[in-house]
C-alpha cells in the first residue's frame, strides 16, 4: 500500500516501499511527456523491487478548469505533505494574479536550492566542439535575489513614495520614471545553498566548487555572496574543503573552493569547460548559466532540474522546457528532461540503482540515433521516433 515519505529525527528522508508521489501532468506537451516519462520511471522502479504510488494534483490550466484556482491549496498541501513530488511544464497565466505557478511553488515550499545537472549524452547533437568536456551540476539559489517578487512598477503610487523616500534619506536621486526592483541576498539564504553545493561536491567525489558572482560591480549582494561563501568553508569544512587563497590551489583530498565573475564564467564554460565542477551562484545568474550550459550539450530539450530543500527534504523535479504548446497532444516533443527530472527524483529517494538504470538506457538510445524530432533534425541518418516510442525503446534498453 501506498505510503506518504517521511523524515527521520537525523534529517534523512525515510521512504517507504512504495512511496506517495504526487505528480502534476503539465500544460500544453504534458499530456506528451508526463505519461511517457511514467512508463520508464515505473519499468526502472519495478527492475529494482520499487514502486511509486504517483497521485495527480491539479496545477495550471487543468486546475484552472476545473476549480478555477491556477495553483490549488490542495495542490500545494499534498506536495508540502507528500514532501517529493513531479511536474510537467505549466503555462505562465498572463495578467494573473501568480506571477509564475514554478516561482509560486518554490517560494510556498522554501525550496532554496534549484539544481541542474549539465553532461553530454553520446550521440546528441551539441553546438560545440568538445561537449563531452562539460559535466558540471549548478546549484541556484532560489528564494532571492531579483526573483523575491519585490517589484514595482513605474508611475505607481508606492514607486513614487520609495523614490521619495530614498531621495530624502539616502540622497539617491533616481529618474521619477523608474520602475523599481529590490534584489535582497542575504547570509541565511547564501549559506544554505553553498552547505548544499559543498556537501553534494564532497558526497559525490567532485573536485571542486566554484562560486559564480557579479561582486565586482553589487559588492553587498553578489560580493557578499562570495565572500560568505569562503566564510562558511572556514566555519564548517574543516579539513573536507578549502578556499583556494588558503591552499594556493592544491586542495589535496579536500574540494576545492574558488569563484569567478559571472561574465567570465559565461566565457570560460566555452573555452576550458573542464575547470569547472560543481557551480553555486545567485537567483539570476543561476538562470542564465543553466540554459547557456544546457545549450552546450545540445540539451535544452533534455536538461532536468530539481529545486530542493535539504533540511526538510522537500523536493518539486521538473522539465525544464516550457508548454510547448503548438505540439501539444502531438505525440511528438522529447521527453528527455521529465525523464531525468524523475532520475533526480530517483536519487533524492535514494534509489541509485533505478536511475543510473534510465540514464545508460537514455543514453544507449540517443546513441543507437532512436530520438525525436528535435535531435533528429540535427543528426544524420538518425530514426525519428514519437515521444511515447522514444520512452519505449528506453524501457526496451534498461
Ligand atoms: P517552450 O515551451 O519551452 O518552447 C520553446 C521551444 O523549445 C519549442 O517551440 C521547441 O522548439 C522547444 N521545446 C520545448 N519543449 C520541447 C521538448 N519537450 N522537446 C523538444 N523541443 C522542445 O517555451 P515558450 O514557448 O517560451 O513557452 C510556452 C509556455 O511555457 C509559456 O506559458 C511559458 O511561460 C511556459 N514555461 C513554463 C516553464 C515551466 O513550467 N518550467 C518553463 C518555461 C516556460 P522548436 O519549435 O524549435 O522545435
Amino acid at each position: 500500500m501506498a505510503e506518504p515519505i517521511t523524515l527521520a529525527d537525523d534529517g534523512s528522508l525515510v521512504v517507504p516501499d512504495e512511496p506517495i508521489v504526487p505528480f502534476i501532468e503539465g500544460d500544453g506537451t504534458g499530456v506528451d511527456i508526463w505519461p511517457a516519462a511514467r512508463a520508464v520511471l515505473d519499468a526502472a522502479a519495478a527492475r529494482h523491487g520499487h514502486r511509486v504510488g504517483w497521485t495527480e494534483v491539479l496545477a495550471g490550466e487543468k486546475a484552472y478548469r476545473e476549480t478555477g484556482e491556477w495553483l490549488p491549496t490542495e495542490t500545494v498541501e499534498a506536495f508540502r505533505r507528500y514532501r517529493v513530488g513531479i511536474k510537467g511544464p505549466l503555462t505562465t497565466p498572463v495578467g494573473g494574479g501568480i506571477r509564475s505557478l514554478n516561482v509560486a511553488l518554490r517560494q510556498i515550499l522554501d525550496l532554496y536550492v534549484c539544481l541542474r545537472p549539465v553532461r553530454w549524452f553520446r550521440g546528441v547533437p551539441s553546438p560545440v566542439r568538445h561537449p563531452e568536456r562539460i559535466d558540471m551540476v549548478v546549484f541556484r539559489e532560489n528564494i532571492e535575489d531579483v526573483y523575491a517578487g519585490f517589484e514595482l512598477a513605474e508611475g505607481s503610487a508606492e514607486a513614487k513614495k520609495l523614490l521619495e523616500y530614498l531621495a530624502d534619506e539616502l540622497g539617491w536621486e533616481l529618474r521619477s520614471d523608474s520602475g523599481i526592483g529590490l534584489k535582497p541576498i542575504s547570509i541565511t539564504g547564501s549559506k544554505r545553498l553553498q552547505r548544499a553545493a559543498l556537501d553534494y561536491a564532497i558526497a559525490r567525489g567532485r573536485r571542486s566548487v566554484t562560486l559564480v558572482h557579479k561582486g565586482n560591480i553589487m559588492k553587498f549582494t553578489e560580493g557578499a555572496f562570495k565572500a560568505w561563501g569562503y566564510e562558511l568553508v572556514a566555519e564548517e569544512y574543516d579539513g573536507r574543503a578549502v578556499g583556494w587563497d588558503d591552499c594556493g590551489g592544491d586542495s589535496g583530498e579536500r574540494v576545492l573552493v574558488k569563484d569567478v565573475i559571472a561574465d567570465a564564467f559565461l566565457q570560460q564554460i566555452l573555452t576550458r569547460p573542464d575547470e569547472y565542477d560543481v557551480i553555486a551562484t545567485t537567483n539570476l545568474n543561476g538562470d542564465y548559466i543553466s540554459d547557456a550550459l544546457a545549450a552546450q550539450v545540445g540539451g535544452i530539450g533534455i536538461a532536468p532540474g530539481a529545486n530542493v530543500n535539504g533540511v526538510t527534504g522537500h523536493g518539486v523535479f521538473e522539465a525544464t522546457h516550457g508548454t510547448a504548446p503548438r505540439y501539444a497532444g502531438l505525440d511528438k516533443v522529447n521527453p528527455g528532461s521529465l525523464i531525468l527530472s524523475g532520475v533526480l527524483m530517483f536519487e533524492h529517494l535514494g534509489w541509485h540503482d533505478a536511475a543510473d538504470d534510465i540514464v545508460a538506457a537514455l543514453e544507449a538510445t540517443i546513441a543507437e540515433g532512436v530520438v525525436t524530432y528535435d535531435f533528429a533534425r540535427l543528426m544524420d541518418g538518425a530514426t525519428e521516433v514519437r515521444t511515447s516510442e522514444f520512452a519505449a525503446a528506453i524501457v526496451e534498453r534498461l
